[in-house]
């Protein structure tokens, strides 16, 4: 599983080119078919997806390219998860934000739980990525940094979109 853009023709451009690169060995992803069916809800609207599979060149595993509109075994869209726990920093409870977003309060109540046991380690992990794109951030605080994931040591290898700058930090990203 690797998660992409959401805009399909950038991800198949960029599937063509081969920038994608496998999240086991960093191999270059080429085109493989699509993944299953699944829903995906946004604020109680349903929609089909149906995300890109693709296949490494070099492990020859396949790995589906979900958008990054989604989560990871989530039926709903990172947005409307994104804005319950928004309200829940603004002081609503479950059944307000539910009734909002037209989501069960249990659901929006396992949102919120999960969010809460992993908010330390999402935390330390925003922190590693915003130093692997701007070395300009010091060292501070890097010692309660978590070892770097494969994505975060790669990050200096993704094709970066028409006119943005990413401020090198004197090598390949790596701590
Ligand atoms: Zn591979």
């Amino acid at each position: 599983m690797l998660i992409v853009e959401s805009d399909r023709a950038a991800v198949e451009q960029s599937l063509g080119a081969g920038v994608l690169f496998c999240p086991g060995c960093g191999g270059e992803l080429r085109p493989w078919g699509s993944a299953r069916k699944r829903a995906l809800r946004e604020e109680g609207v349903e929609t089909a997806l149906v995300p890109r599979r693709s296949r490494c060149r070099s492990c020859e595993k396949t790995h589906v390219l979900l958008p990054d509109s989604c989560l990871l075994r989530r039926r709903d869209a990172l947005v409307t998860i994104g804005k319950a726990l928004l309200a829940k920093a603004a002081g609503d409870g479950r059944r307000v934000t539910g009734a909002r977003l037209s989501i069960p309060p249990d659901t929006v109540r396992g949102w919120f739980r999960r969010f809460a046991a992993a908010a330390e380690e999402l935390r330390a992990r925003c922190w590693a990525w915003a130093h692997a794109l701007d070395a300009s951030l010091g060292r501070s605080h890097r010692s309660d940094r978590p070892s770097p994931t494969r994505s975060e040591r790669s990050v200096s290898r993704w094709p970066r979109p028409p006119g943005a700058s990413v401020r090198a930090r004197g090598g390949d990203g790596r701590r």
